[in-house]
């Protein structure tokens, strides 16, 4: 089966590794993995509270693939809560925003991969990223 090479647009990877359960006897050795668009599809609908078409127009890809992505994500954290499963968050076709802040006019703005390192408004270099 082809895969879809096509990125996925994420406003941040998750800032730790994932989950472990606690208090099992038996432990399962299978992890869920979650891949970041997954994460960011929870991130988005159940942590920011966006609508479905909200979130699809955020990651760049059709209502109908969101609606995918957000369904697998679902499915995989409930195997995980219900059976105890750990959960560990992996790559996938995801292309970060990162957004930068200009020192001077302080405005915030995200950059495409090949633009210049530079404020879109004033075209100063001195910028900072942030998170
Ligand atoms: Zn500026």
């Amino acid at each position: 089966m082809g895969r879809c090479k096509k990125n996925r647009f994420i406003q941040r990877a998750p800032h730790f590794h994932g989950f472990t359960t606690r208090g099992l006897k038996w432990k399962h050795d299978t992890d869920v993995f979650l891949n970041y668009e997954e994460y960011e599809a929870i991130n988005l609908c159940d942590y920011e509270l966006l609508t479905q078409e909200e979130a699809a127009r955020m990651m760049k890809v059709s209502r109908p693939t969101f609606t995918r992505i957000y369904e697998s994500a679902r499915r995989k954290i409930a195997k995980a809560f219900i059976e105890g499963h750990d959960v560990r968050f992996i790559g996938g076709n995801v292309e970060i925003i990162s957004w930068y802040k200009c020192d001077t006019c302080k405005i915030s703005f995200t950059l495409q991969k090949d633009s210049p390192m530079a404020c879109p408004l004033c075209k100063n270099e001195l910028i900072t990223e942030s998170h």
